[in-house]
């Protein structure tokens, strides 16, 4: 009998152990369903007779090894241990979230594999002629099947609706056999790879240089100006990858990113089989994806943030475009970086990476000018014409204009009487942010969060965007009565009925969360605007980033003050950012590209530099105020978060925290605890203490005593959080 140590998803610093009788080594790695308490749960085996405290008699046995289904290799359980380490979180929880819901169930013990069909002899001898007229699904199957060797279950259901009875048959008759699928599905009729434009200098030197890597690690920051070409750079290195046999991993920011990307992919390589993995797919399509990848199926995973843990054996590449991005960052729970280890599992499996951005972070730019990451710079757009940015004033005009200023107003009439598009960006979704009643000065506030509701219309709502909470606009105001209530400021419904006002004759297309929230919308209104069906855009950041719209040529900022001023050290780096994505969609076409944005403050220093569009002295300056300051990627910071009933109660935990953490190591700096900014959120009060230390290293050590002193504490209300890395602080 041996002894399997398991990790289970549940959020304790330990492992289990199970006996198993016929256990050996392969059964690392492989699920497997033991009792827990008095259920049963799915586990992840994680070692085999490894020494123990435990007596053996008081050991359960496990249910079963799920030996035949796919699990981690060895390698995926590097990666996967190596995170829980650096983020300090259970190895138990980390493991259980690298696979798809369905494998985590012990419910679905086989993953459904798509099948696929293949032609015995007998069947190979038929011809579709000498089968009757009127039997229709059989002679499209039989021709699909002769025409090439096998044929998904999925791809026989889109051939004809009835195709499954029509395959039972044909299997009776011993023409076709069933077996697990070998690929992915794809268009059945594979369309010839198109004609590929030819790579500019600058595009050829990166691909080369990347290209010259294959086969080892080696991280590329691949910073290039919007419209630059990019992505060509990417399709071009990949297509050398999967000539090779190998896998590609092509991680994005956005799911709203990746319909779009696919077909563009799938176009590029048509005979290669694609996934993609993110959370806008059903369990079963993701565990389907999942499961090509880790069997070597899929040659492409395109995915967001949580496909960084995808199991690929032959792993070739990894891309991480718009690498700057916060959403590669999880917030919550388990806080790990995506990109960061995405880094670490190229080196792990000595493969490149190509880090790519048009406004990197600081982190990677700061390593790739210390020489750790290879620099390959793609500083021209395609079409060698960069947006123009120009700031309109709007300082002291008060509510004299519905808040798009009348120089916006005339570019965007002049925009749309040239036939191009014009597209009007404001970071907020909704009808306004607040309503405000004038006669006591109450404002609509959630009552779970620190944060206002926003007002929606036609609904008549008021939304937390922050926890969900949802509530009918009041008929009078809860505290006095007056039954004059106004919303305050712009979201973009308010902006689309404002521009429907004076451009009645115009188009006009609200893109936000709310908008796109159907499945298959958004990719109706991308169709939309490629089909120039769309005179105005009216947008949230969703259409900042990656989108190629060639008939776009005027884009307006709305309310960037409001990012402007923030108590975050990252605020300026992120707003520079956010603004080049967003100037960056103006003129990738023929047209010259033309960026507005409306300003109290036209000389603040970060237009100022955002108007030379030199990423590359901005990210100078503000590296060097960094260093002076004591900032990362100067020093390596750590967040302690607390949360509580009562924020005192968190301050409390934290204060205590900080008392054991003292002395732990002098080269580790202890800040005070303070209120979270955002101090209430659901119903829950937070408070976080930063801890730093300019020696990795020493902070990981620190980190790891203190929260092993921490666990052992008895909790009181509150609950703690470790979040290595912090984005947000
Ligand atoms: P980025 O990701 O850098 O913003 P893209 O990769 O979207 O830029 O490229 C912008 C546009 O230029 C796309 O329409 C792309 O097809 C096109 N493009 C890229 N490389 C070339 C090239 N070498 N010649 C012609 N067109 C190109
Ligand atoms: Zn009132
Ligand atoms: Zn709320």
């Amino acid at each position: 009998m041996k002894t399997l140590t398991v990790g289970l998803d549940v959020p304790v610093g330990r492992l289990f152990e199970y006996l198993a009788p016929a256990a050996d080594e392969n059964d690392i790695g492989k699920r497997v369903i033991v009792p827990f308490g008095r259920r049963t749960a799915v586990g992840v085996v994680l070692g085999i007779d490894e020494p123990s405290s435990f007596p053996r008699e008081k050991l359960k046995t496990v249910h079963c090894v799920l030996r035949e289904a796919p699990g981690f290799s060895a390698d995926d359980l590097r990666l996967l241990r190596f995170a829980a380490e650096y983020y300090h979180f259970p190895l138990g929880p980390v493991v259980m979230n690298g696979l798809p819901t369905r494998l985590r169930r012990a419910q679905a013990q086989a993953a459904s594999r798509d099948v696929e069909y293949v032609l015995t002899d007998l069947g190979r001898a038929q011809s579709v002629d000498a089968l009757p007229a009127r039997a229709r699904v059989k002679r499209k199957l039989l021709a699909a099947l002769l025409s090439q060797t096998a044929l998904l279950a999925s791809e026989a259901r889109e051939l004809a609706s009835s195709a499954a009875g029509a395959l039972r048959e044909l299997e009776a008759a011993q023409w076709v056999e069933r077996r697990a699928a070998t690929r992915t599905a794809r268009a059945i009729a594979p369309s010839a790879p198109p004609e590929l434009p030819p790579l500019n200098d600058d595009q050829a030197r990166a691909v080369e240089s990347i290209r010259g890597a294959l086969g080892a690690f080696r991280p590329f920051l691949l910073c290039g100006v919007t419209g630059s070409g990019k992505t060509e750079v990417y399709l071009r290195v990949a297509d050398a990858v999967l000539a090779a046999g190998g896998q590609v991993l092509l991680l994005v920011p956005e799911i709203a990113l990746t319909p779009q990307l696919e077909s563009m992919v799938q176009a590029r390589f048509p005979a290669a089989a694609l996934v993609s993995l993110h959370s806008g797919l059903n369990e079963t399509e993701r565990m389907r994806n999942w499961v090509a990848a880790q069997q070597g199926v899929a040659q492409i995973v395109l995915g967001t943030r949580l496909a960084v843990f995808t199991p690929l054996p032959r792993l070739g590449l990894i891309v991480v475009d718009e690498e700057h991005d916060a959403s590669f960052k999880q917030t919550e729970g388990f806080c790990y970086s995506a990109r960061d280890l995405a880094v670490v599992r190229a080196s792990q499996r000595g493969v490149p990476i190509v880090l790519g951005s048009a406004t990197p972070s600081l982190e990677s730019y700061q390593n790739a000018r210390t020489g750790r990451y290879v620099m390959l710079e793609l500083p021209h757009r395609i079409n060698g014409r960069p947006p123009r940015i120009a700031y309109v004033g709007v300082r002291g005009t008060g509510t004299s204009f519905d808040g798009i200023a009348p120089q916006l107003l005339d570019a965007i009439r002049k925009c749309i009487e040239r036939r191009e598009q014009a597209l009007v960006f404001i970071n907020r979704r909704g009808y306004a942010p607040v309503l405000m009643c004038h006669s006591c000065g109450w404002l609509s506030g959630c009552h779970r969060c620190s944060a206002q509701l926003v007002v929606h219309l036609p609904a008549r709502e008021l939304h937390c965007h922050h926890c969900g909470h949802c509530a009918r606009v009041p008929e009078a105001c809860p505290t006095c009565g007056n039954a004059d209530l106004s919303p305050i400021g712009q979201g973009t419904q308010r902006v689309e009925a404002t521009l429907n006002g004076h451009f009645p004759n115009a188009r006009i297309l609200r893109i936000d969360r709310d908008s796109t929230r159907r499945k298959n919308a958004w990719s109706g209104m991308r169709d939309r605007i490629h089909a120039r069906d769309v005179d105005i855009l009216v947008g949230t950041q969703i259409l900042a980033k990656g989108h190629d719209f060639p008939h776009l040529a005027l884009v307006c900022v709305l309310n960037a003050d409001a990012m402007l001023y923030s108590s975050d050290f990252r605020a300026s780096e992120r707003l520079y950012a956010l603004l080049t994505q967003v100037a960056g969609r103006a003129g990738r076409g023929e047209a010259q590209g033309e960026v507005l944005i409306q300003t109290e403050f036209p000389e603040h220093p970060l237009y100022a530099a955002l108007r030379s569009q030199d990423f590359g002295a901005y990210a100078a300056a503000l590296l060097a105020e960094r260093e002076s300051a004591g900032f990362p990627p100067f020093v390596h910071q750590a967040l302690l978060r607390a949360e509580a009933p009562e924020v005192d109660t968190a301050l409390e935990l934290l204060a205590h925290a900080k008392e054991i953490g003292r002395g732990l190591d002098d080269g580790v700096e202890l800040y005070d605890p303070v209120p979270a900014t955002m101090v209430r959120l659901a119903g829950r009060e937070r408070a976080q203490l930063l801890v730093q230390s300019e020696s990795r290293p020493r902070l990981h050590a620190f980190l790891s005593a203190w929260r092993d002193l921490l666990a052992a504490e008895k909790s009181s209300t509150a609950r703690w959080a470790l979040d290595v890395d912090p984005l947000e602080l």
